[in-house]
């Protein structure tokens, strides 16, 4: 029996080109896996008449890891979106996005190396909305009136934004922890809580309250607004930032921007019972079977998977691997040539290989 039972769900679009790439490298470092492929997306939806079949789930939780190329999510079928489906049967609620600079990847920023963990399960993502108009809206515009001195317009649509001690406990644990295990000096806890009180005041305060258990990792907090003034103008001053639901989208965008784009940004979706590692970027169907796209932010997805398996040395061999091939520039997808149209440009297979050698040739 292998060491490990990875759960591999291959996607859609261009998830299927990447995912084998992805696979072919992890196995290049040597690691001892046996892949349980779990189709899911848009494709199932057709097939099974769900996008999310109850066994892609079960395999994970039975598995506990997982990695994912992108789904597309299918325009109606009452799913807003089987990647948030995903975290949420599996509590899945920290997501880490690892922002780092490799030479080669054209941005204007060198030298970057921040770490976003974002809180997945709370905030105004909680997905509790009231269209307007609707009598629970009325119902709730007349409670809110009757329990504050605030009215509300009665033509307003309402999304609730809830933040717990729970929930801000396990996220900013979860932050130190990755801090103290992976050599990181600060965690910044990012909030609006001179505006928002109650959730992003309680978020702060539960914050400082945790980081008093971490003696050895400096802790600071900063407001989102001049989080993203700071971030732009001085990068080189943060480390770990550890952010609610919605500011964590915002600004994992902000931080994946200044080390290159969507092409190049792994992330992690962590629970305590399962974790599952995907890319930042969609299923770019435009792309879909034509042997085109990057598949650095997979690959790099599946390095942060080997160090979550605490397999360091593969983790680092892969890393290596695929910073070379970016610094030499030679065997790279279009997106990271100098030139989107550049002849020399390799397709997704090709650029794998490249990696694969360079594994390789470390050993
Ligand atoms: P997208 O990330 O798929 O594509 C946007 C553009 O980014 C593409 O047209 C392409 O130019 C570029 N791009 C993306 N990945 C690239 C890569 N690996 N190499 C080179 N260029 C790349 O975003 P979208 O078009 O908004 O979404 C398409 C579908 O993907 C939607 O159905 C959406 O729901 C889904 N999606 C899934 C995930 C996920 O699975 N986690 C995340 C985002 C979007």
């Amino acid at each position: 029996m292998a060491k490990y039972k990875v759960t591999l769900i291959p996607g859609d679009g261009i998830g299927p080109e990447i995912a084998d790439v992805t696979r072919k490298c992890i196995e290049a470092t040597g690691l001892d896996v046996e892949w349980e492929i779990q189709n899911a997306g848009a494709e199932v939806m057709e097939k099974e008449g769900t996008p999310l079949p109850e066994r892609v789930i079960e395999s994970i939780r039975k598995n506990k890891i997982a990695i994912k190329a992108p789904l597309t999510t299918p325009v109606g079928g009452g799913f807003r979106s089987v990647n948030v489906a995903l975290r949420k049967s599996l509590d899945l609620y920290a997501c880490l996005r690892p922002c780092k600079s490799y030479e080669g990847v054209r941005s204007r920023y060198e030298k970057i190396d921040l770490v976003v963990v974002r809180e997945n399960t709370e905030d105004l993502y909680a997905g509790i909305e009231f269209s307007k108009g609707s009598k629970e809206a009325a119902k709730i515009i007349k409670e809110i009136e009757a329990l504050s001195k605030h009215s509300i317009r009665p033509d307003s649509g309402i999304s609730i934004k809830p933040i717990s001690v729970f929930g801000t406990e396990r996220i900013v644990k979860f932050a130190f922890e990755y801090a103290r295990k992976n050599g990181r000096k600060k965690v910044t806890a990012v909030h609006k809580a001179n505006i928002m009180k109650f959730s992003d005041g309680l978020f702060l305060e539960v914050a400082r309250e945790v980081a008093k258990k971490y003696t050895d990792i400096e802790f600071g907090d900063c407001i989102v607004d001049n989080m993203c003034m700071q971030l732009v103008q001085k990068p080189e001053l943060y480390d770990v930032l550890v952010l609610p639901n919605l500011y964590g989208d915002i600004l994992s965008d902000l931080c994946a921007g200044l080390v290159g784009g969507l092409g190049v940004a792994p992330g992690g979706n962590i629970g305590d019972k399962a974790a599952l590692f995907e890319a930042t970027h969609g299923s770019a169907p435009k792309y879909k079977g034509l042997n085109k796209v990057n598949p650095t932010a997979l690959i790099l997805s599946g390095m942060m998977m080997l160090r979550y398996l605490g397999e360091k040395d593969k983790a680092e061999r892969l890393e290596r691997a695929v910073a070379a091939v970016i610094r030499e520039g030679k065997d790279v997808t279009y997106d990271m040539k100098p030139h989107r149209d550049d002849p020399t440009a390799v397709g997704t297979r090709e650029m794998g290989e490249a990696i694969i050698r360079k594994i390789k040739s470390q050993k």
